[in-house]
């Protein structure tokens, strides 16, 4: 199993830690480290294209991208989603099996034409569309386990049943067109949440999609802004089970993407032991 980490723009308080407590990942054989800024140039430079305005419009409207640009974001948002589409190309290409992908903004709150909650562009849905043009990819499962609704998600594959989104959230249960809502109490112990988690890998086996995504935020640990009472062990538990899935169904193709979350201990402790389930610990 060969594994990407793809950390292309970073910079805030949660991620400060990163790229140095990836060491002792980034020595392993079968872990490729795609880096895209380096401090030590002008910030200008980036070893990687970031993806073109018009891989962007296969999800955004023109006028979203021109709010993204006023809000002084742009580069960040770019750049995180570079690092979900270009995660997803190298997958397909066979260059590597998995993938965590480092953002600086996130994905689920972004739909067509709106953005909010910290997600200007949305990386996930722009990866499927570009998987679905260059190399004619047929069908896609996102898991999203962040503490808040994917709203975006939601809205920009609403009509599209080729694409299955599973959020679990406080919202009510709603099933339309293989968009699902799983409720979540507002509060919960690590093994209730596992069991509803599990509850639903039936629709995923069932899709039979040929890449699977995880918008993995860490927002609903304990401590943090959307805290339901999940202990930082949780999200070791579930990548496993996540990770043995993918194998079963779509050869291990699979992209966390990294969403909600804000605390830097959380993000120091949880991402590298995240990165080494998926590159087989
Ligand atoms: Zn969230
Ligand atoms: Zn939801």
């Amino acid at each position: 199993m060969r594994t990407g980490i793809f950390y292309y723009y970073q910079k805030g308080e949660r991620l400060r830690d990163f790229p140095q407590a990836l060491k002792g990942i980034l020595e392993k054989e079968n872990v490729f480290f795609y880096d895209a800024f380096y401090p030590s140039k002008p910030p200008s430079s980036f070893e990687v294209d970031p993806i073109s305005s018009e891989i962007l419009h296969q999800v955004h409207s023109q006028e979203l991208v021109e709010e993204v640009i006023q809000t002084g974001n742009f580069e960040g948002a770019l750049f995180s989603a570079t690092g979900t589409v270009r995660a997803a190309e190298k997958i397909w290409m066979g260059e590597i099996n998995n993938a965590f992908v480092f953002t600086g903004y996130g994905d689920h709150h972004a739909g067509t034409i709106f953005f909010g909650g910290g997600c200007y562009f949305n990386g996930a849905a722009i990866a499927i569309r570009t998987l679905r043009k260059r190399f004619g990819a047929k069908r896609f499962a996102i898991l999203d386990t962040d503490a808040h609704h994917g709203d975006g998600t939601w809205e920009i594959f609403e009509a599209d049943p080729d694409v299955l989104y599973v959020c679990f959230c406080s919202d009510p249960n709603l099933e339309k067109n293989n968009k699902v809502n799983i409720q979540v109490p507002h509060r919960v112990t690590d093994e209730e949440y596992l069991g509803i988690v599990r509850n639903n890998f039936f629709r995923v086996m069932a899709f039979q999609p040929e890449i699977l995504f995880w918008n993995w935020g860490y927002d609903g640990t304990q401590g943090d802004y959307g805290d339901i009472g999940l202990t930082p062990h949780f999200h070791i538990l579930l990548a496993k089970e996540l990770k043995e899935v993918a194998n079963k169904i779509c050869r291990g193709r699979f992209i966390v993407v990294l969403c909600g979350g804000s605390r830097r201990d959380l993000a120091r402790t949880l991402i590298p032991k995240l990165i080494g389930v998926i590159s087989g610990e």
